[in-house]
């Protein structure tokens, strides 16, 4: 830890704004170096966490947020709290500094961060760019959005490792000195413009924060096809961090691409084809710009190629992302249930050229599926509808498939897909909606459907 954060924290009040995991974490870690903490959560704070906080001596509220709140040096918020929040309103008012979990984790790592976000794939790629360091035998922390807090490894991390950190545009919010190391940028469409006042370029914004502290030692790894990318990533030509662009249409001169179906690197005058994309673990589109964008990541920070063609080879793939779940008379279920915008789905068709019994639906969050239509027209053969979006996929969509119906539930979709499915044909949950209306999480969603799968 540096002199400087020693004093950012030692005797400092700090209240803490969510007592989920990584407010957990940030509290905790606060807590250990020294500074008199307060957690304040605006609901019911569960009785294990209540007694890990009072063991440790943290105060904390919560059902609701208090004057205790602004009682505080700075506050570091929870992704999962608003700025629109009255809470950080009233923050604002008092001009308390407000960082982000990511940001104050980031005040004490001594090893080299490379993180990744975009609107889409950030997991698969945390998730593969991780297993490319472990094969080479680096020590390496995967954290941040995929679920392990960052506040919580970073006292552990020494200054040989790689953390590692998949990073979502709320914990983007509220950095101030966060610097990575390399900053992998996968492409940016919308999703969550309900945070940013439906305005694409806040949130395009928040995600550039990225690299608004790199520097010319540092590196941007960002998708060149991806036109908003493009232009910003011009605009930092000559200052700011080193570009090393991805394209699946055109050669870069330096960077990654793909040409004739091999995937090519070309980092720093070196060119080198890596492999065929036959070869990749992960197939669909999508999956060859996260394998280009982890391999270069890999590559500028010296990873040897035969291993990270071996760990592109090897790789095991991240559960409900065009997951495979079993083949029923010559009909392979599929679970994308973590595809929850039109995006995501856009490519999950993409990715296969059989035939695709489509199960959609969900909780809509003012999603355009006009994107979709030439794309389900030539590989969807039914869509099977569920949950409140039904009404507007079938308004949208209905017409371009040959048979589109609307079931209740995820059993009844399956049921209808196996009766409509034919010996050859891909049954796919790719929903396009977040779950909520009808399941707890993605992940209870996509557990529903593989244990529904088993039971055909
Ligand atoms: P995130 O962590 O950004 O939500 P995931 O890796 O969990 O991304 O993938 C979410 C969904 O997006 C999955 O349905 C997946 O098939 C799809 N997807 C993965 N990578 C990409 C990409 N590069 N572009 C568009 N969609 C993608």
């Amino acid at each position: 830890m540096s002199e400087q954060t020693r004093t950012h924290i030692a005797d400092r009040k700090v209240t803490v704004l969510g007592a989920a995991r990584s407010g957990m974490a940030a509290a905790e870690l606060l807590s250990r170096s020294g500074a008199s903490v307060f957690v304040s959560d605006a609901v019911k704070i569960d009785i294990a966490k209540q007694s890990r906080l009072d063991a440790l001596g943290i105060g904390w509220e919560d059902c609701g947020h208090s004057e205790k709140v602004y009682d505080a040096d700075f506050i570091v918020v929870s992704p999962g709290v608003p700025d629109s929040a009255p809470v950080m309103q009233e923050a604002f008012h008092k001009a308390l500094p407000v960082y982000s979990e990511i940001e104050l984790a980031s005040w004490f790592c001594r090893g080299r961060i490379l993180a990744i976000s975009g609107s889409n794939g950030k997991t698969t790629t945390t998730e593969l760019t991780g297993h490319i360091f472990r094969e080479s035998g680096c020590r390496t922390w995967v954290c941040g959005n995929v679920g392990v807090p960052f506040s919580g490894v970073v006292s552990d991390v020494l200054e040989r490792d790689v953390v590692v950190l998949e990073v979502s545009s709320f914990q983007l919010d509220h950095t101030k000195e966060f610097r990575p190391d390399v900053a992998v940028l996968l492409n940016i469409t919308p999703d969550h413009l309900d945070r940013y006042e439906g305005d694409i370029n806040l949130y395009a914004q928040s995600k550039l924060r990225m690299c608004r502290q790199q520097s010319e030692s540092d590196v941007l790894v960002y998708n060149a096809d991806d036109e908003r990318l493009a232009r910003f990533a011009k605009g930092l030509e000559n200052q700011g961090p080193k570009g090393y662009p991805i394209s699946i249409s055109q050669p870069m001169d330096q960077g990654g691409f793909l040409e004739n179906e091999e995937l090519v690197l070309n980092i720093n005058n070196k060119k080198e084809t890596l492999m065929h994309v036959d070869e990749l673990a992960l197939r669909g589109r999508h999956n060859v710009y996260n394998s280009l964008a982890a391999a270069v990541a890999a590559r500028v920070m010296e990873v040897r190629s035969d291993v990270v063609r071996e760990s592109l080879r090897t790789f095991e793939g991240v559960p409900h992302r065009l997951e495979p779940v079993r083949e029923v008379e010559g009909v392979r279920y599929v679970n994308d249930s973590k595809a929850t915008n039109v995006n995501a789905v856009w490519y999950a068709l993409e990715s296969f050229k059989e035939p695709i019994i489509w199960i959609a639906g969900g909780r809509d969050k003012g999603n355009d599926y006009a994107a979709l239509q030439p794309l389900v027209q030539n590989r969807v053969r039914s869509m099977i509808t569920i949950g409140e979006a039904s009404q507007a996929l079938q308004t949208e969509l209905g017409h371009h498939v040959d048979d589109s119906v609307r079931a209740e539930d995820l059993e009844e979709a399956i049921k209808l897909a196996q009766l409509l499915a034919r010996p050859g044909d891909i049954v796919l949950l790719s929903p396009a909606c977040v779950s909520f209306d009808q399941f707890d999480s993605y992940e209870h969603r996509g557990d529903v459907f593989r244990q529904l799968v088993s039971n055909l």
